[in-house]
């Protein structure tokens, strides 16, 4: 019954990541290949007396259908919070999603035709180009590094292209880790600036920088054409699913069609336990504790890479977030190292499928959030064993 299947679907790889980890997680094996936040920082009890707390203040309510814009308080709350970092975001103007990977998935529904143009990061989030994928763009990569985004190759593409939507983790990128300058970012608005499109500035680990300064939104240089997506993931817990998107208005009733569409309203429950628990504590605390156990995992992880990986091994420098991103010589491949390493017991993410149709390529995605400084070293120690073994650096 295979040919029952949309279209839509069946172009959409299944997660490469889920394939290849599946059989490699055996006992004694360190992972960096997980993308999750630590589950040791999650703020347990808090949750639990919120939790307790929603349920005999707000009481039955709580329990009832909601509006689909989402909770009015929490709104209030992210707003206050774009408006501490100087960005005037209007409550009006931001919708409460399931995780702000629902905001991908409601953009690509209610921007993208077949074959539309969609400027993606390379390397880009794996989950935003599965997302978009769905609705079947013509992606329109342009490599990103720790200058940020290639603006000649993106000048270039834009002479050959005229995209609809720019896809960008600007901060603290999955997988790299890096962060755009803001001399990088100025230059790539201008160029978007001379666009009919949207851009999207996907920020769920902008709060977790542990070094180096803050950097500009591009809603400052665009802000006609920034949509900005946010979530609670990173920052409190990713179990609820709660993100948001912030978008212009025109947009914005366009969203929440496609909101009502998909799934009526977000857990109401959920934001109504998120909420209480902002209230009742101090989230900049808790990411202060979130951003120092962070920083100390990467720098432990740099200075191993630096003391056992070979030379010609190139990694970046994270200011902040939970990957670092390394790349191999030319013509090595972070495949083939894959299942060297595996057999040593330690994983990464093979750098494939964060590309559009590239294969074999020579990057690798380091997860440092979930691993202890000692497990740390030993995992990059195997790691570097592996690198030797591989021959070609
Ligand atoms: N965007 C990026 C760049 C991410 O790394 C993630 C989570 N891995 C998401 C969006 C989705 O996060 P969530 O749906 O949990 O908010």
């Amino acid at each position: 019954m295979n040919n029952l299947f949309a279209d839509r679907i069946t172009d959409v790889p299944r997660s490469f990541i889920r394939e290849i980890l599946k059989d490699a997680l055996q006992p004694g094996t360190i992972s960096f290949a997980g993308g999750l936040p630590n589950r040791d920082l999650f703020p347990l009890e808090a949750i639990s007396s919120a939790s307790e707390k929603v349920f005999s203040g707000i009481g039955r309510d709580v329990l009832q259908y909601s509006s689909s814009e989402g909770y009015e308080p929490l709104r209030e709350f992210i707003s206050a919070q774009y408006a501490e970092k100087g960005l005037d975001i209007p409550v009006g103007n931001i919708l409460i999603t399931s995780g702000s990977q629902q905001g991908l998935d409601l953009l690509g529904k209610v921007l993208l035709n077949d074959g539309d143009g969609l400027v993606i990061e390379e390397p880009g989030y794996l989950g935003a180009i599965q997302a978009f994928a769905l609705y079947r763009p013509e992606f329109i990569p342009v490599t990103v590094d720790e200058n940020g985004m290639d603006c000649d190759l993106l000048a270039e593409k834009l002479q050959q292209h005229s995209p609809k939507l720019f896809y960008t983790v600007p901060n603290f990128q999955n997988p790299s880790g890096i962060t755009y300058p803001n001399a990088n970012r100025e230059k790539v608005a201008a160029l978007v600036k001379k666009t009919n499109a949207y851009f999207i500035e996907d920020n769920p680990y902008g709060d977790l920088r542990f070094s180096g300064e803050h950097q500009t939104s591009f809603k400052h240089w665009l802000p006609e054409q920034t949509v900005l997506l946010g979530s609670f993931s990173k920052t409190v817990v990713p179990g609820f699913r709660l993100g948001w998107i912030a978008a212009p208005t025109s947009l914005m009733e366009k969203l929440i069609i496609a909101k009502q569409a998909a799934d009526l309203h977000t857990n109401q429950l959920s934001q109504c336990i998120v909420h209480q628990y902002i209230v009742d504590n101090d989230l900049n605390a808790h990411i202060r504790e979130i951003v120092a156990a962070y920083g100390k995992q990467k720098d432990a992880m740099q200075s191993a890479i630096e003391k056992h990986f070979p030379k010609e091994v190139r990694h970046t420098n994270p200011e902040g977030g939970m990957f670092l991103w390394a790349t191999l010589p030319e013509g090595a491949s972070a495949l083939k190292l894959f299942e060297i390493a595996a057999e040593k017991k330690v994983l990464f993410v093979p750098g494939d499928p964060f590309y559009i149709n590239q294969t074999h390529k020579n990057t690798l995605r380091l997860n440092y959030s979930c691993v202890d400084q000692a497990t740390i070293v030993e995992g990059i120690e195997r790691l570097a064993c592996a690198m030797q073994e591989l021959g070609c650096l």
